[in-house]
């Protein structure tokens, strides 16, 4: 299980939702908005799942996620650099 996490729009950095879920799922609630208390700034966000991304798990393990999926790519590169 891995934690999805959105881009305050506030700070613009990636906070967590505190929502785990697996890639297959990640992708069938992408349409889903989430409402998020955000650790970062302390504000509430309206965002959609599918802004966000799906984080590497703690103990590193990044189950079913596909190696060749364009459109995680794109997730991924939406990350910053650190
Ligand atoms: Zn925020």
């Amino acid at each position: 299980m891995n934690p999805i996490s959105i881009f305050c729009p506030v700070t613009n950095r990636s906070v967590g939702t505190g929502i785990e879920t697996d890639w297959s799922t990640f992708f069938a609630l992408q349409p889903l908005r989430l409402r998020v208390r955000c650790p970062d700034c302390g504000g509430r966000h309206d965002v959609a799942v599918g802004d966000g991304y799906l984080a590497r798990s703690e103990s590193g393990a990044d189950g079913g996620r596909p190696d060749d999926n364009p459109r995680i790519e794109s997730l991924l590169a939406r990350l910053p650099e650190n």
